[in-house]
């Protein structure tokens, strides 16, 4: 596995006649990996001849600077994580390789996707998050690039990028990766004490519940419980509760089988921000 740390040695690699006509796959990563980003890679690897995993903590796209300076860093662990994966490069630029003029945010016209949820609770999170998967996409120049549905308004965030930029690329969603108990995995999972762990399953309890009673109750009655039962819970501290067309991310006011919808739970665990979505039917 080779691990670059500019975009023209990265690119000075891609242009070698041998890789030149191989299709390139692309998962970026603010690293600390879990189960969740290699089932990215293993999907990554299976569907293209070269397989790139960038690790960058995204300066811009951080609202918080203690949750940006608290991001938890293991580069050398996830190197090993990524070769038993089958990775074959890694891009892992500094801040100035990706901002060589300071970290400044593009703002891009993202549309109503990155109004409601997190758009509205991290102001400016998205355009950061478009900013560094523009560049990104620009160094690597992939084939395809894979996102979780963990992060599923940032996954409708990038595919609005490459609609308005016209970019080359496939994105491809993946399947959210959980613990056996429920909980989403993620990076910031590892912040959490004992106690916080075990009181943050609630959110992906709540989540499953509303899916398991969606035809049960009315989209009020849901929401109201759901938000209930988190409020009742020690130590975490509810965002947002919210049912949304899966597609569009529109506020919807009744539950149909036939409509793609999605709930979407954002909560604090001490400072811990977690998130969490699960779709309301198969
Ligand atoms: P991050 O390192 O948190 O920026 O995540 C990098 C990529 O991995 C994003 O596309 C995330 O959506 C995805 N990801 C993170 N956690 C999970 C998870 N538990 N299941 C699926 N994808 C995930």
């Amino acid at each position: 596995m080779l691990i670059f740390k500019s975009a023209a040695e990265l690119q000075g690699f891609l242009k070698q006649p041998d890789n030149a006509k191989k299709s390139v796959g692309f998962v970026p990563t603010m690293g600390a990996l879990h189960q969740g980003h290699l089932n990215l890679i293993s999907r990554c690897v299976e569907e293209n001849d070269l397989s790139i995993c960038s690790i960058f903590v995204n300066p811009t796209q951080f609202n918080n600077p203690d949750d940006l300076e608290k991001y938890p860093r293991i580069p050398e662990q996830d190197f090993d994580l990524l070769r038993n994966a089958g990775c074959d490069v890694v891009y892992f630029p500094d801040v100035e390789e990706i901002y060589p003029e300071g970290p400044v945010t593009r703002v891009y016209d993202l549309g109503p996707v990155v109004e409601p949820m997190d758009g509205k609770f991290r102001p400016g999170h998205f355009q950061g998050v478009a900013t560094v998967v523009h560049i990104f996409l620009r160094h690597v120049n992939p084939h395809r690039a894979y996102f979780g549905k963990k992060d599923y308004q940032q996954l409708l965030v990038i595919r609005r990028l490459v609609e308005i930029e016209n970019l080359p690329v496939e994105i491809v969603g993946c399947p959210i990766t959980r613990e056996e108990d429920g909980l989403a995995m993620s990076s910031r999972n590892l912040r959490l004490t004992a106690s916080q762990r075990q009181n943050a399953l609630i959110i992906s309890k709540v989540l499953f519940w509303i899916r398991e009673n969606a035809m049960n109750y009315s989209l009020e009655t849901l929401l109201a419980k759901g938000a209930d039962m988190i409020a009742n819970q020690e130590e975490i501290e509810l965002e947002y509760l919210e049912i949304r067309d899966a597609n569009d991310l529109k506020e919807i006011t009744e539950i149909h089988p036939n409509r793609p919808s999605r709930v979407f739970a954002a909560a604090f665990c001490g400072e811990i921000r977690l998130i969490d979505n699960v779709s309301l039917f198969r």
